[in-house]
């Protein structure tokens, strides 16, 4: 418990010094910057519940760092390790987060402690039931208010829980289902929330690679995905599906770290055969020509272009930073640099793409659900089958006049309209791509030589704006 409260502590001054270090760049008053970093309010709550006829006391924490823009946004996470710090930090992260990809949320993270991997279903939905309901009553979750997503240990069968219980206790409320994103598409979610981070991931990565200025001296050509070797920490949700994007546009995965344990190929590891080997006999352990790496940390140290720590928090530190030998060290989890390792990283010529730049795909698609529940109608619902008779119209001008018919499936290509899928990723690859860019932006302006720096000053400087706006504070 000590220890695991120290690494929450360790989390949250990380990001504060991170936060600090940016804010020096900024030219906001030191009040407005104070109040920017401050974390608005925390709401803890203890409530029993019966396990095998046993009464057990659970706790759980809402952390809602700001509310300069409503709702607060961020995931709610299911582990043991839960404590106060540890949830601040992540709420904190939200916030800037939130900024970076101009998503209009304030940011918050909650967490409850419970063991997801241990604990039955049954036990799981009534904490979830509880636990949401404990929100409710104090008017700390709504489609205005505070709008929890999932988190490490929770998923959209957490979420359809949490929309259900809203919903149960606020019935008839038009917008009820905008209280909780990454539900499943059946109870309101939207097609690509699930992919969502490790895509977004994959779209970063992608981003910085074609980044002739940046990579310059770094000892990684710039160019394509192709052919680029990646570790990743951590197959759940994030690391799994950014390992695989970045497979499908031909990089080799090398490596995959796990709690059981590593595995290592220099020729590649098929992600997907992998993710199901792990299924099947509980272990990344053993997998096919791969060689195994007992203490899965390891893997970290070893040569690639990029490591994407995809797991938790504080797993590059002070003891292990001058081993990694990546070029790239692309955060999928959050905080999982401390201040100390980024030192050291930095000095080695490590790029850093930072969680709060990287990781946000996520809520990115969050923002979309929670659009697509306010206006109650599905993306695409609308203007599919107009844009699609736009485009056939066009098709067929083209074939008459060039005197050429298509075939039927280069016809079905052009004339196709957007489905939400479609929007969803185009969104997605939008804001990445665009967010990428006006970090950088900063970076050149301000002469900071690093991509934390800047995505915190951009989002620090944005968040700025509309204190400012209010015209209260000198
Ligand atoms: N838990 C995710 C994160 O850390 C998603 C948050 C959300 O979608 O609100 O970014």
């Amino acid at each position: 418990m000590g220890n695991e409260q120290n690494e929450g502590k360790k989390f949250l001054e990380s990001v504060l010094q991170y936060f600090d270090h940016a804010a020096s760049f900024s030219h906001l008053s030191p009040g407005i910057i104070s109040q920017i970093r401050a974390c608005n309010s925390v709401y803890k709550v203890s409530f029993p519940i019966e396990v095998d006829g046993k009464v057990e006391v659970v706790e759980g924490i809402r952390v809602q760092h700001s509310h300069h823009k409503l709702p607060s946004k961020g995931g709610i996470r299911f582990s043991m390790q839960v404590d106060e710090d540890e949830v601040k930090a992540l709420a904190t992260l939200m916030t800037f987060k939130c900024a970076v990809v101009d998503v209009p949320f304030g940011g918050a993270k909650g967490g409850v402690k419970i063991n997801p991997r241990t604990s039955s279903v049954k036990t799981l939905e009534k904490v979830t039931r509880r636990y949401a309901a404990e929100l409710i009553k104090k008017n700390l979750i709504g489609p205005g208010m505070d709008v929890p997503a999932p988190d490490y240990g929770t998923g959209s069968r957490e979420m359809a829980w949490i929309a259900d219980t809203y919903q149960a206790l606020k019935y008839g409320e038009t917008n009820a289902l905008g209280c909780v994103t990454g539900k499943p598409v059946g109870q309101g979610g939207i097609r690509g929330r699930a992919e969502a981070t490790g895509l977004g991931v994959y779209y970063g990565i992608r981003e910085l690679l074609s980044d002739t200025e940046l990579l310059k001296g770094r000892g990684i050509e710039a160019g394509s995905m192709e052919g680029r070797s990646i570790i990743v920490q951590g197959l759940g949700n994030v690391g799994y599906h950014a390992a695989y994007f970045c497979q499908q546009d031909g990089a080799l995965i090398t490596g995959i770290a796990e709690r059981e344990g590593g595995i290592y190929d220099p020729n590649g590891i098929d992600v997907q055969d992998a993710f199901k080997h792990r299924s099947e006999t509980g272990s990344i352990l053993n997998y096919k020509n791969a060689k195994n790496i007992e203490n899965s940390v390891d893997l970290l140290e070893e040569e690639c272009d990029v490591l994407i720590p995809a797991a938790l928090e504080n797993q590059i530190h002070s003891g292990n930073a001058a081993n990694i030998k990546a070029k790239i060290v692309a955060e999928g989890a959050n905080g999982p640099v401390t201040k100390d390792a980024e030192q050291i990283l930095l000095e080695k010529g490590i790029i850093i793409l930072p969680d709060l730049y990287l990781n946000a795909g996520g809520v990115t698609v969050s923002y979309f659900e929670w659009l697509k529940n306010l206006s109650n109608v599905r993306f695409g619902r609308m203007g599919k089958r107009a844009e699609e008779s736009h485009f056939r119209r066009i098709v067929n001008a083209i074939e008459s006049t060039s005197g050429k018919t298509m075939s039927a499936n280069e016809r079905a290509l052009l004339i196709h309209g957007s489905d939400e899928i479609d929007l969803v990723r185009s969104g997605l690859e939008d804001t990445m791509i665009n967010a990428y860019h006006e970090i950088r932006d900063v970076m050149d302006k301000k002469g900071i030589p690093d991509l934390r720096t800047a995505a915190f000053l951009t989002a620090i400087e944005k968040i700025g704006v509309s204190y400012e706006a209010l015209g209260i504070f000198p």
